[in-house]
Order: structure tokens, then sequence, then C-alpha cells
């Protein structure tokens, strides 16, 4: 360690920096970080609290942190979020192609033109890769289906804040129904996500939200999101109290995925579907930046919510 970290690492100038410091260690890009196991403690801890509020239908999925790249196109994301999107791409050619590529390398040329896209994008948001799984089944059951997923996601979206990160993990229950069913799901998710918040004594408020729709057009899409009340967040105060981090997000979809997807009930009405998102990242943050670090110091009746 140089000098300098260590000056760095022993006078934080801020609250907000020894929380990096303690809970992270940096890995050379912004909002990528590896993360420490007082940190990854409470993560899990969280994790296993949110699984305690499953409901017994829920079937559950783990899913990596790629996707199919067509499925992602299908999906829609391409169009509101295209900034966002990250996109694996890879040396495809010929032996022969992929060495002249090394060469230049290893000569000191630049070499990532040479790079082409491939099937795979980086999964930006756990719920997307349930919807064609879902479809593949059939019609939707009268009950409806409801899934608990999770995966790594990424964002591009490289910032030097502890509260937002390109590379994350998300949980999420979804639900996938009548609209009368997704409605119910999600108000009463919203009152659950206030008694988590509450167990787990985090200041919060819950507010209309909307998506950051991508350029000029995207500004219409945000102000009917609003309009029609389809996104709601758990915003917790982390970096300030006037721009309180959302941890969690209530979503309502409307018909979008059961149009793209080809999801229906028996009768053959379009299905409706909601998720409502956990911020893993997010909310260890929060827990920590609320608590403080000391985990052993933690109020006793947030240490038995989470079971530590
Ligand atoms: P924000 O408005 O802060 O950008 P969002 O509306 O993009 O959040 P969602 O798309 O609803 O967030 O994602 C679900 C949850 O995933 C969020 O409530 C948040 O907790 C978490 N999340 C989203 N983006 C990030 C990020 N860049 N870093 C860490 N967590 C994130
Ligand atoms: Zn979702
Ligand atoms: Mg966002």
């Amino acid at each position: 360690m140089t000098a300098t970290a260590a000056t760095v690492l022993e006078k934080p100038t801020d609250r907000l920096e020894l929380l990096a410091q303690t809970l992270f260690r940096p890995m050379g890009a912004d909002g990528v970080y590896a993360r420490t196991g007082l940190y990854e403690g409470v993560v899990d801890a969280l994790a296993a609290m949110i699984t305690r509020y499953r409901h017994p239908r829920a079937e559950v999925f783990r899913f990596p942190p790629v996707m199919s790249r067509k499925m992602i196109e299908t999906s829609g994301y391409l169009k509101s979020f295209p900034n966002l999107l990250g996109c694996m791409c890879c040396l495809q050619g010929s032996e022969g192609e992929i060495r002249e590529t090394v060469n230049r390398f290893v000569e000191g040329d630049p070499w990532t033109d040479d790079l082409t896209a491939g099937d795979l994008v980086l999964t930006p948001a756990s719920c997307y890769p349930v919807y064609p799984i879902a479809a593949a089944r059939g019609p939707v059951p009268s009950e409806g289906l409801l899934f608990d997923v999770a995966c790594d996601c990424f964002r591009r979206e490289p910032s030097k804040d502890i509260d937002r990160m390109q590379s994350f993990r998300m949980r999420e229950y979804v639900c996938i129904g009548r609209p009368e069913q997704i409605q119910a799901f999600r108000e009463d998710w919203i009152e659950r996500a206030k008694g988590i918040a509450d167990r787990l004594t985090l200041p919060y408020t819950v507010d209309l939200a909307n998506d950051p729709f991508f350029g000029r057009g995207g500004q219409l899409m945000a102000v009917s999101q609003i309009q029609q009340a389809l996104k709601f967040e758990l915003l917790i105060p982390v970096m300030s109290e006037e721009k309180p981090t959302a941890c969690m997000s209530f979503n309502y979809h409307q018909d979008h995925f059961g149009e793209v997807w080809g999801l229906h009930g028996a009768d053959g009405a379009l299905s409706h579907t909601g998720c409502v998102a956990f911020g893993m990242d997010r909310l260890a943050v929060a827990m920590f930046a609320t608590h403080g670090l000391d985990v052993d110091a933690w109020p006793a009746s947030v240490r038995g919510a989470l079971g530590i």
C-alpha cells in the first residue's frame, strides 16, 4: 500500500468515505467493488430475511449475470434504456485473426476495434429472464404465477457515489396474472416492505417514481408512468436527507411483458405483470449508514430481525 493510500484510509474525510473504505475495496472502475466479509454478512442476512417473506407458492430461480441478447431486444429494454445496457463482445475471428489482434495489443496498439457483439448482454434487472420462462408453459393459471428471482445486475451508470454501482445485486418477487391480482400484489408488498424497513429501524419514505427513460422521448414516458402511478419506491437517506436512495421499487408493467412474450390467461386475456425489487447492495449500505459500522453494536431488535 502506498503512503498516500494509507493516509486516506486513516483519515477518511467524511462519513461516506469511511463507509466505502470499510465495506468495499476498489477494483479499478467506478461502481465496481470488492465486498468485505463484514458487508457480505449483512447482505446474506438481508437476503435470508426477505426469503422469510416469500409466498409458499413462489417458484425460485437464480439467474446468471448474463442473458440472451435476443431476449433483451424482445423485452423492449433497448428502446427504453439503451444507454444503460452492457453487451458482451469478444474476438470471434479465425485463429489467425485473433492472433493478429493479440499481437496488436502486445505491440501497445489499440486492439478493441476487433471485438464484435456476442449473443449475450449483462442482465440489467433480475426479472427480465422470468417472463419467457413463464410464457413457455402455456396459459397463466387463474390464481396467477409468483416467482422469487435474483441475479447480479449491470447498468452502465458509473458513479463515485456509494449507492450507485455498475454491478449490483437485485432480488425480486414477481407476479403474473390479472390486473387486479397485480394491483393487490403490489399494494400488499408496499405495506410488507414498510414493515421490513420498520423492523430494521431504517428511516424511509414511499413515493411515486419514474424510470430514467432515455432521451427527450423518454421524458414523455416518465410523465405518463407517474400519471398512471406505475412505479413506487421506498427511499432511505443514505447520502443525504434531501436526496434519499431508492432501495426497493414496486413496479406495475401493465400488459407490456404479457404482450411481448404472449402471456395470457386461459380465457385468452393478456396477462399483466408486476414486481417488487430489493436493491440488496443499497439495502446493505443503508443498514451501515443508519446503524454504524459495528454490527455488534446495532440495536438488539435489528439484529433479531436479521437473525445475527
Ligand atoms: P434509481 O432511480 O436510483 O436509478 P431505478 O429506478 O433505476 O433506481 P429499479 O430499476 O427500480 O431502480 O431497480 C430496482 C432496485 O435496484 C432499485 O430500487 C435499487 O435498490 C437497485 N438499483 C438500481 N440501480 C442501482 C445501482 N446503479 N446501484 C445499486 N443498486 C441499484
Ligand atoms: Zn422487475
Ligand atoms: Mg436507475
